[in-house]
């Protein structure tokens, strides 16, 4: 299975990519993660790339890419993958169906997540994130059970440097402008899929499945 999942900040991408992860065993390739992992590593890539998170910019489309690109040439790919937040410009979405059609890769779908604004904030207001395995939280709608610990793993949750209410905000107006466009682009070409996102994970989740599934 190739599937892309598109949505606003704080649509609930991660939390939904986890369960497809875990039901078909497939590679999540989140560009926010592979920035983050980056930065932690203190590379270049993770330097260069932090300027442009910590003001809610997107990293230029070259850096963003390439590092697609490259990950998707790996191995593991060739059963499949999930895209999580890539593309997010018309000219990585082009980039994309080039790449794709060199691979020889058909994508299944384009699962659009579809919040409201108002709930989006205060979703990225309390999220908070698992410092070892990149899982999501939220303060009041999905709390872990011990607080600040993570569930699955025990490793310390953190609150993202661009979920401030102010970086969250102009994230929101990068989405508007620069990745709206792509639902157009994905429907013209008959792969978009809506998904009501403001609902329970769970009931998010049977969405998912069947507007994946074959004859939907
Ligand atoms: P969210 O899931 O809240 O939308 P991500 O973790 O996907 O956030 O992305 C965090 C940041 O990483 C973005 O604000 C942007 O700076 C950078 N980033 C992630 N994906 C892309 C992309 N496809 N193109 C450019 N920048 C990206
Ligand atoms: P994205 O990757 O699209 O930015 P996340 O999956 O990180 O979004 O979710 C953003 C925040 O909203 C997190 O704090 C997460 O725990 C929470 N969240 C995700 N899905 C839901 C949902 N269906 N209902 C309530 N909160 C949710
Ligand atoms: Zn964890």
């Amino acid at each position: 299975m190739n599937v892309i999942f598109m949505g606003p900040p704080g649509a609930g991408k991660g939390t939904q990519a986890e369960k497809i992860v875990d039901k078909f065993q497939i590679p999540h390739i989140s560009t926010g993660d592979m920035f983050r992992a980056a930065l932690e590593a203190k590379t270049p890539l993770g330097l260069k790339a932090k300027e442009y998170m910590d003001a809610g910019a997107l990293v230029p489309d070259d850096v963003t890419i390439g590092i697609v690109e490259e990950r998707l040439g790996q191995d593991d790919c060739k059963k499949g993958f999930l895209l999580d937040g890539f593309p997010r410009t018309v000219a990585q979405a082009d980039a994309l169906t080039g790449l794709l059609e060199k691979l020889k890769v058909r994508m299944q779908g384009v699962l659009n997540i579809e919040v409201d604004e108002a709930v989006l904030l205060s979703r990225l207001a309390g999220r908070r994130i698992c410092q070892k395995c990149g899982v999501s939280y939220h303060m009041v709608f999905i709390p872990p059970v011990k607080e600040g610990v993570c569930d699955k793993c025990g490793g310390d949750l953190y609150q993202r440097n661009d979920d401030s209410l102010e970086t969250a905000k102009k994230r929101l107006g990068v989405y508007h402008q620069q990745t709206q466009p792509l639902i157009s682009y994905y429907q013209k070409k008959g792969l978009l899929k809506s998904i009501q996102g403001d609902q329970a994970t769970d009931k998010v989740f049977e969405d998912i499945l069947v507007s994946l599934a074959p004859d939907s």
